[in-house]
């Protein structure tokens, strides 16, 4: 029986969520599973680190030694969020204005990062517009929309780094995907064919790069609370309806939980990880509905 106790309390253990906070918020407590000096010394580069899950990863790289830039198009947006990131971590963190669309605002970042910190070690390609909507409905230009920020974004970025920085001397990307395209996710024909295609670049530039030194994965998260994401996709929605006890871990994901996977595919704990998705959801896209006309009743809902 003891035996028995003691491996399900490990098991509770295993699929806890770590705490997390709702809003652009740093951690109010954080315990480290990790050292506090995992990524000491090293520079991440973070698009969209100014909200939601970059936010997070932001916070969770500086608690462990990192310091960060984080870039997006409202500079008002990531000059608040450093301040945050700067009082809770004592880190350094750099916020700069980019569109992952205009390749020069990427140069002149990355430039005035390497003039800032000298190097650049880590790539977290986390910019991307989402929103539901039936294909039947989406114009032209919403389609190419998503695919210029998500998947055209991915490239530019990830082009500007290994020109500027990682073929000389090596680099982590992680690009933030989805699961959407695996089993066809309805009113997700744009998110998830821009996320499909990046998980195809992740293979292709592991390819082309590793001998350059350079590691590249996607990490495809599930429903994570606390964030945009979450709120225009109908979690909030699915969350009260109990539709996410259907996923095999009975839960939403959290920022922290991602960040935490992220901290994982940066570090050298997987020097010899490239080329692959991490999916963290929780066994989500394994057994969730996909029923169309109940998201329909989600999208028509969320959008008043
Ligand atoms: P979010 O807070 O809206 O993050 C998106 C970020 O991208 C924002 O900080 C935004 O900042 C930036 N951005 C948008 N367009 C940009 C552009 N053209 N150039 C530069 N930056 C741009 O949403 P989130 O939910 O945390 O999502 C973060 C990532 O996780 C995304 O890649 C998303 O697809 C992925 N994801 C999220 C979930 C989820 O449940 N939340 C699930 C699966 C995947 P500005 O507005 O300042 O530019």
């Amino acid at each position: 029986r003891g035996v028995v106790a003691t491996g399900m309390a490990e098991a509770v253990m295993a699929a806890q969520a770590p705490p997390d906070e709702e809003a652009d918020e740093c951690l109010r407590e954080y315990r480290y599973l990790l050292s506090p000096d995992l990524l000491a010394g090293q520079v991440a580069f973070i698009t969209g680190g100014g909200s939601g899950i970059g936010f997070r990863i932001a916070e969770i790289f500086m608690r462990h030694g990192c310091r960060t830039v984080i870039a997006s198009r409202n500079l008002e947006r990531v000059s608040e969020a450093s301040k945050k990131l700067v009082a809770a971590t004592g880190q350094q963190c750099l916020p700069l204005s980019i569109d992952v669309r205009q390749p020069q605002t990427i140069v002149a970042a990355v430039d005035e990062a390497l003039k800032e910190f000298k190097r650049i070690d880590i790539l977290i390609n986390g910019a991307a517009g989402n929103f539901l909507c039936p294909a039947s409905a989406l114009s032209f230009n919403a389609f190419k929309t998503v695919i210029d920020i998500d998947t055209i974004g991915t490239f530019n970025t990830s082009k500007v780094l290994f020109e500027k920085y990682f073929r000389d001397h090596g680099g982590v990307i992680v690009n933030i995907t989805a699961t959407l395209s695996y089993r066809g996710q309805a009113l997700q024909v744009h998110a998830g064919a821009a996320k499909a295609a990046i998980d195809a670049m992740t293979r292709h530039l592991a390819v082309e790069w590793g001998p350059n030194n350079i590691r590249v994965n996607s990490l495809a998260p599930g429903p994570i609370t606390g964030t945009e994401g979450f709120r225009r996709l109908g979690g909030k929605f699915a969350e009260k309806s109990s539709l996410f006890d259907m996923i095999p871990l009975q839960r939403a994901g959290n920022k922290t939980e991602i960040a935490h996977s992220s901290l994982y595919l940066a570090s050298p704990l997987s020097s010899y990880v490239t080329g692959t998705t991490l999916v963290v959801d929780g066994g989500s896209w394994l057994t969730s509905a996909n029923s169309f006309s109940a998201l329909l009743g989600i999208a028509s809902s969320s959008a008043k």
